[in-house]
Formats: C-alpha cells, structure tokens, sequence
C-alpha cells in the first residue's frame, strides 16, 4: 500500500517574494493523516490559515496566488511543485508574510529543504487522483488537456515570438515514473521579459525579480551572464509550474498532461472543469497486492520522481 507522506521535523529558510519584494521567513511543519497542504500567515490574527484546492486559487497573474486578503499567499506554484515531485499530502507551511520566497527561481532549494525535514510515511494509504476520461479546457489558441495514461505524463509546449525560443527547445515530453524530476526539471528558472518588468513594477509585480532569481531576456537575447540549465530551460520551467499548479487538487495525479502554451490560469481551468465533470476521474489508492492497481503501485515505488529517498540519491553525488 502506498502511503500518505508528511515531513519528519520543521524546517525553517527565508528569502524575498519575486513579486512584492518583501523578506519572508517561511516553516514547514508536519501535519497529520489528511489534513492536506495548508498555508498559514503568521503575521496575522483572523482568517490566516488556507487548505490548499483549485478553489482557493484566487489570481493567476504573473503567478498563482491562494486565499484572500489576510489569507493570501502568492506564489505558491514552486513549493507545491517540490511538494508534488517528492509526494507529501500533509504539510503547513507558515509564513510571515503574503509571499513564497523565490529562493533562485526553481524549485531544487524547496526539494533540499524538503530533503532536510526528511519525509516520513503515515499510516493511511495515500490517495490518486485517477483520469478515466478526455479533459480540455481553451483560451484562443492556448490549450491544456487530461487524458487517462497510466503514470503521471507531461506534454508541454511553448512559442513565444522572441529569437531566443526555437521549435528545438519549446516541447518536453516527460513520464515521471520513468524520468527524475529532480535532475530534469526542478533546476529550471522562471523567466521574464526586459520590456515587461516596468509595466509589472508599476503594477506590484516583480519588485523582487533580478537575474539572482530568473532568466531575464532583452529584445534579442539572455541578459544572464552565465546562460541556461538546461538548453530547453523555459519550457522545463513551464512543466515545473504545471507540476505545482495540477498539485492544488491536493492529490498526485494518474493521467497524462498535455498542453500548448498553457500558464497558471489555464492550469487552474483545467482543474476546476475536472472536478465538475464528476465521471472524467476517481480517487484511487495503489496497493502492490491489490490485482487492479499492482502494476502501476510497482511503478510508482521503483519510479525516480516518486520516491524522495531514491531519486536524491543522484543529485548529492
Ligand atoms: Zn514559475
């Protein structure tokens, strides 16, 4: 039987918010058998604490933002990203402001520290959201789609009219029982556009942004002196967004994610049609000695993204 996860011990960092700028100091503590993810402000009285779920995302611009007014909490999408890619279900992640600190613009300081509180398996068996039927949610020339796969699959592609971007490096395709999130897609930066970062700042958004925390690009090229982590780093970041925005449903998903173009809003559409079209899934567990779930549970166990312990092994080395 496959478990529930929450954390071993707390664990503290701080950093800045990409967007307001603020210094954040955030804890991850551990949390019991289904109690889900949950975001608390420190900093305020009433109202201060958020469960995670596409419900509770209230704002999409530039990031994905929880809750609302003492509540909120934006730029949760890498946390839930490390949080997906090593499997915890039950956390609360404190903080004393309205931010997740960007660290470097990845998501690999959330895996190490993740790593450091250590995971620890629960007694209650962790439960999968399961596709069982074709989802697509689309904005113009934008899409995002489920479809029923047996794993947890990302398709994702990009096309931004800029001559850093070439078809080479806009698609990854990428099974996560198969592959490691950690050394294929958690060191990829978030991104941002030179001619973008004036309108943003007069509008409360990236007041945090240097080339410390993402990769910045002028009208023809990368401004960062040190270049890429990869050659396709964009569209690797697009799919660690993905990961973190899917994993507001608060469970690890068994289908296969397709997108063109797709962003956090669109994330969050597809989520919210999912959970309204109340055939196109099931909760499921995973039991190795179950018949009907055997194949995919040993997947999943000896799978490189799933399984913290396995898959750090080859990042320390
Ligand atoms: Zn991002």
């Amino acid at each position: 039987m496959i478990k529930q996860r929450t954390i071993q011990k707390s664990v503290q960092t701080s950093g800045v918010g990409l967007h307001n700028g603020e210094k954040v100091t955030m804890t991850l503590k551990p949390a019991e058998v289904d109690q889900g993810i949950v975001f608390r402000r420190v900093d305020q009285k009433k109202n201060h604490e958020v469960k995670i779920s596409p419900d509770a995302v209230k704002d999409t611009k530039m990031c994905s933002a929880i809750g609302e007014d003492t509540s909120r909490v934006a730029t949760v999408e890498h946390l839930m990203s490390a949080l997906s890619a090593t499997g915890i279900d039950n956390i609360i992640i404190e903080l004393n402001g309205s931010e997740v600190p960007i660290m470097d613009g990845s998501s690999i300081p959330f895996i190490y520290l993740i790593q450091t509180a250590q995971i620890k398996e629960q007694d209650a068996p962790k439960k999968f959201v399961l596709i069982n039927d074709v989802i697509e949610v689309k904005d113009k020339d934008k899409w995002a789609r489920f479809e029923p796969y047996e794993g947890f699959k990302v398709d994702f592609t990009i096309d931004f009219p800029h001559p850093v971007f070439d078809e080479s490096t806009n698609k990854v395709v990428l099974d996560f029982y198969d592959e490691s999130y950690i050394t294929e897609i958690s060191r990829a930066r978030t991104f941002g556009f030179m001619q973008e970062v004036e309108y943003l700042r007069a509008n409360g958004l990236a007041r945090g942004g240097s080339l410390d925390n993402a990769i910045v690009l002028d009208e023809y090229k990368i401004i960062n002196t040190d270049g890429l982590r990869y050659n396709d780093e964009f569209v690797r970041h697009k799919i660690l967004d993905a990961v973190g925005d899917l994993y507001m449903l608060g469970y690890s998903i068994i289908g296969n994610f397709k997108a063109y173009k797709s962003g956090h809003e669109l994330n969050n559409k597809l989520l919210l049609a999912l959970l309204s079209n109340k055939q196109s899934w099931s909760l499921t567990t995973l039991d190795s000695k179950d018949p009907k779930t055997s194949n995919l549970a040993t997947r999943y166990i000896n799978s490189k993204s799933g399984i913290l312990n396995q898959s750090m092994a080859g990042v320390y080395q």
